[in-house]
């Protein structure tokens, strides 16, 4: 999963996006409104906080030009306290939900959380394949009953996995789920994780499409 964080504030913005990629993201920050636009051009992204006060290009523009080009992740607003009007205004926007300012990092995951299920259309908190279960909210991934310990890399490649449990997902599109802006990415980055992976679950389970890409064993 990766998010966008649109915000000015340096501070917050180092915060959220050290909170966020404990929680297993992959998060890029845009500092105003203008590069938050040419960031969501690219249009990988699976989920945006977006503070609406920003230099170069207000939040709320940026949010309506969005949508009326056919964006469609979840946005989260972070606003002011005293700033009614503007949480409206983002809502009527075409925002998801909202979160004022300063808020808890813990309620603010939880919030990306359910968002994210209802994107990928989960209605459970845990998502479940065959032997396999992920639970996101405790960062916890058990086989047959028995938990297994991930490192926050082979979590968030189970969960892009299990989110789809049917879909072959490419080299560079897991590169995308799991890898922000400025970090770096081997060359066999990905085979790596999927090889620790197949360590901890078993080897079985993640598949390898010849020429494609991966997918979770059927079941
Ligand atoms: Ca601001």
């Amino acid at each position: 999963m990766r998010l966008l964080l649109v915000e000015d504030d340096e501070m917050i913005a180092e915060t959220v996006q050290g909170a966020m990629r404990r929680a297993g993201y992959a998060i890029d920050w845009a500092e105003d409104g203008r590069a938050a636009e040419l960031s969501l051009g690219n249009g990988v992204y699976d989920l945006v906080l977006l503070d609406l006060g920003l230099p170069k290009k207000d939040g709320i523009d940026v949010l309506n030009a969005y949508r009326k080009g056919g964006g469609a992740a979840p946005v989260i607003i972070l606003t002011a306290r005293d700033a009614v009007d503007e949480r409206i205004r983002g809502l009527d926007a075409g925002a998801d939900d909202y979160l004022i300012k300063p808020f808890d990092l813990d309620e603010l995951a939880a919030r990306v959380r359910a968002l994210l299920r209802r994107r990928t259309g989960q209605k459970q908190p845990v998502y479940a394949h065959g032997e396999l279960t992920l639970d996101p909210a405790a960062h916890e991934v058990t086989k047959s009953g028995e938990p297994l310990p991930l490192v926050p890399r082979e979590f968030a490649l189970l969960q892009a996995l299990i989110e789809e449990p049917t879909r072959v997902f490419t080299k560079s599109e897991l590169e995308e789920k799991l890898y922000g802006w400025g970090e770096e990415v081997g060359s066999n980055t990905i085979e790596v994780h999927v090889h620790s992976l197949r360590r901890k679950i078993g080897a079985d389970q993640v598949v390898t499409v010849r020429g494609v890409g991966y997918r979770l064993k059927r079941c």
